[in-house]
């Protein structure tokens, strides 16, 4: 594999450190009864240490120059399905039905550059892993696990946490990959939260939430033209908001208790 040329449109940045190979690993607590996705295997340097661990593995690579590399490295394993395909494109919901596994793990070495997409996926499309362990851009990671009341607090977050419980587990220095990107990472845990709250209409907050957000320097009475004003004036209130406030100042259950009151 001496002539590959890294391509950064693909966010090409692979691991050289073994330690940290193990760690992110072993941060999902992988057992064999998990179906593992990973996206972008690259060289593999997780892949096999996944594979090791899990039942199943489906692995998303969208370079097809990786091909006989990794179906060499991996030539040992019989637990894995090796998909030359963009992520974004993939049917999850469909792959997985395949699989018997008691639990769904999401783990990889993201590529910077589709970080948020892939994360949207995951929500829109319903896909839910029970854990998802992902090396993100530091600051990206800063933004999924903002809190309220701060400049980085965005709907996705309010849609993140509505699913998840986000940790930030360590930070990871450019110089642990080849080629050395611009940017330092971090490694997060995302889990699935096992009690929600109850959302009445789930379109109907996913649009309100949204509609909130519309312009983020404008505050709920101006992205909120549309709606009945006074009814969602008294919820603020009971939580010393009001529609002077933005909604970066709204925390999760309020969000949901207004999108419940319009809900029918
Ligand atoms: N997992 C390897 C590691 O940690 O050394 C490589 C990680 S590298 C940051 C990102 C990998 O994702 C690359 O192998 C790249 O080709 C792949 N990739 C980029 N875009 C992708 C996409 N849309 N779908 C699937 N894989 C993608």
């Amino acid at each position: 594999m001496n002539e590959f040329k890294f391509k950064k449109k693909y966010g090409q940045n692979f691991i050289k450190d073994e330690n940290l190979i193990n760690k992110i690993v072993n941060s999902a607590e992988i057992s064999k009864e998990s179906l593992v996705i990973e996206i972008g295997p690259g060289m593999g340097a997780l892949t096999t240490k996944i594979l090791d661990k899990c039942k199943h593995g489906i692995i998303y690579e969208i370079d097809t120059e990786l091909k006989d590399f990794l179906e060499q490295k991996l030539k040992k394993y019989d637990n894995y399905e090796l998909i030359f395909q963009d992520f974004l494109t993939a049917d999850i919901k469909e792959i997985t039905k395949k699989y018997n596994y008691k639990e769904l793990l999401i783990v990889a070495n993201l590529p910077y550059y589709i970080t948020t997409p892939i994360i949207k996926k995951i929500i829109e499309e319903d896909i839910l892993a029970d854990k998802i362990v992902i090396m993100i851009q530091k600051e990206v990671a800063d933004r999924f696990s903002a809190k309220v009341n701060t400049k980085d607090y965005s709907s996705l977050t309010v849609f993140l946490n509505y699913h998840y419980e986000i940790k930030k587990l360590f930070n990871v220095s450019k110089n642990m990959f080849y080629p050395k990107p611009d940017v330092d990472s971090s490694v997060i845990l995302m889990s699935k939260k096992t009690e929600k709250e109850n959302i009445k209409d789930i379109n109907v907050f996913n649009k309100f939430v949204k509609d909130c957000f519309k312009y983020k320097r404008k505050n709920l009475r101006n992205n909120l033209k549309e709606y009945d004003l006074e009814k969602i004036e008294l919820i603020l209130k009971k939580y010393n908001l009001s529609l002077n406030s933005r909604a970066e100042n709204l925390p999760l259950s309020v969000f949901i208790e207004i999108s419940n009151s319009i809900s029918i």
